[in-house]
């Protein structure tokens, strides 16, 4: 019997146009993938299973009052499973102390709930819009000041203010791509005593360290790369200060955005093969960007690693490799976007990123909806902008795939 595959003629038209990557001189984290492996899984101890069992306990019984058969007593305040997650997701950022939550935007929750009234935030303009709104409009209710800037570091020398406590970088962001400078914004933060956060989303921790660049913390939603197959929906914060651990920790228990321990265990598997994955993305995402570069029904493409992007030389500083994203403009309006993204077959039309399968969006009509016209405009979201995910299927394909629905606007 023939093999499926052997029934498929090879796609040999893209070998021509199909260049090299781009691979960066900055090294990856040492034992970047053997951590991923392995780092806090150790065989189970009862039978010798390989991999970490996925502990369903809400409660644990205690010997006597307060004499524990572990560490354990509550699964809002710990889980065995999601221990070893965090352990090994400290590892892979450089960290001493991770913590894993039901969603990036309850990590995110549990970051700003170390605030209190009237300290006041700084925040790149273009953070993700859920960032946005819980900054404004849940903590801005209970008197978190937010202030939203073009976040240079000379721009931010002169908004901290006496009451500054927090600055909120994301980089690179949705869905412009725009490239902050880590480590020069850091240095000024720390000059002023301010934290530093840094969303690490859409790099993921195998192309970019913040806390080796000075960062306090990094938060992530590991619903994109870092579980990176579109099934769960999760955060994660790593930090190496003892007391902003114990401070968000305590808002983890007390807030209660804990993690479940199977979605817990299926970000650990995920987690194993991130580095394989982001080789593949930021492959295709490469080879794509420079194919959407060249074709004349495309205005502009947004993409660190062309040479033409704003932030390509910090990216290149900064970052392994340049990631999966890419935003680009049709010649046309809404309607060509529309018919653009009608006419995919392998991008699959969708919001989120991150996945192994190519996703396709429109930020005007989609993600950023909400954001109103002249601010998207000044953003640079135009109406014929579409977002890219580029996924790990066979590159050919996704190039075939871009090339139809090209030819069809
Ligand atoms: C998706 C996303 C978040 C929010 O994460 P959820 O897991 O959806 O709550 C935060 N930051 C960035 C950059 C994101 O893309």
């Amino acid at each position: 019997m023939t093999s499926y595959a052997n029934k498929i003629e090879p796609n040999t038209k893209w070998t021509e146009t199909v260049s090299e990557p781009v691979y960066k001189t900055v090294v990856p984290p040492p034992n970047f993938s053997t951590n991923a492996i392995h780092e806090g899984q150790e065989a189970e101890k009862i039978h010798g299973a390989i991999n970490v069992p996925i502990y369903y306990s809400s409660t644990f019984k205690q010997h006597e009052p307060g004499v524990l058969y572990s560490k354990h007593d509550y699964s809002r305040a710990s889980n065995p499973t999601v221990d070893v997650l965090n352990e090994c997701l400290a590892s892979l950022e450089y960290g001493k102390y991770a913590l894993t939550f039901s969603s990036g935007c309850g990590a995110t929750t549990c970051v700003l709930a170390t605030l209190k009234a009237g300290d006041h935030v700084i925040s790149i303009d273009d953070v993700y819009g859920g960032t946005n709104r819980l900054m404004n409009r849940v903590m801005g209710k209970f008197g978190l000041q937010v202030e939203m800037i073009d976040l240079t570091p000379k721009n931010l020398e002169v908004t901290i203010k006496e009451n500054t406590k927090m600055l909120w970088i994301e980089t690179p962001t949705n869905p412009t791509l725009k490239i902050a400078d880590i480590e020069a914004l850091c240095a000024v933060a720390k000059k002023h005593n301010v934290v530093t956060v840094v969303d690490n989303t859409f790099a993921s921790p195998y192309l970019q360290s913040p806390l080796l660049l000075g960062a306090d913390i990094v938060i992530h939603s590991c619903t994109k790369y870092l579980g990176g197959h579109s099934d769960i929906i999760a955060g994660a914060v790593v930090t190496n200060d003892p007391a902003l651990y114990t401070a968000i920790k305590f808002n983890l228990l007390s807030i209660g955005t804990c993690i479940s321990p199977m979605d817990a265990y299926v970000l650990l598997r995920s987690t194993k093969t991130l580095k394989v994955r982001m080789e593949e993305h930021c492959n295709n995402a490469n080879i794509i960007a420079k194919y959407l570069a060249n074709h004349p029904k495309v205005v502009k493409v947004l993409f660190p690693g062309l040479e033409s992007h704003p932030g390509h030389q910090i990216a290149k500083k900064q970052m392994r490799n340049f990631g999966g994203m890419i935003s680009c403009e049709l010649k046309g309006d809404a309607d060509t976007a529309k018919k653009f993204m009608k006419n995919l077959k392998i991008f699959t039309l969708a919001e989120s990123l991150g996945g192994i399968e190519s996703l396709v969006e429109s930020p005007a009509l989609m993600t950023h909806l909400s954001v109103p016209p002249e601010q998207r405009l000044k953003l640079g979201i135009s109406d014929s902008l579409i977002r890219l995910s580029v996924g790990i299927e066979s590159i050919e394909d996704l190039l075939d795939d871009l090339e139809n629905a090209l030819a069809q606007i």
